[in-house]
């Protein structure tokens, strides 16, 4: 760490390095490293690891299990609705007025 201390910043020329870059090696200051992970690493490579797994990030996973749920009950919805708009098409004369007698089916 007491190479730190003479280290100036890859962005900075005048500032003094406060950290280094796991991924890249290089030292940053304290406004050009962000935490990640528990890790400290700075902007660049942060950005270049967040790029890749988009669909593993938390919050778009969460966005796109609650767009699977929407999808689902509209789904749902249009199927029942098909479904009672079938039964509206049927025409009244169909059931013949014998749906409510108690034996309809043995006559
Ligand atoms: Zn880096
Ligand atoms: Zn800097």
């Amino acid at each position: 760490m007491s190479t730190l201390v003479h280290q100036r910043c890859f962005n900075h020329a005048t500032r003094e390095a406060v950290a280094r870059c796991p991924a890249c090696r290089r030292f940053f200051c304290r406004e050009c490293v962000t935490e990640h992970d528990g890790r400290v690493m700075c902007s660049a490579c942060l950005r270049q690891i967040s790029r890749v797994p988009l669909l593993q990030r938390p919050a778009f996973a969460g966005a796109l299990r609650m767009g699977q749920c929407v999808l689902g009950l509209l789904l749902v919805w249009f199927f029942f609705y098909l479904v009672g708009a079938a039964l509206l098409a049927i025409p009244t004369s169909f059931h013949e007025g014998t749906l409510w007698r108690a034996n309809w089916w043995e006559s």
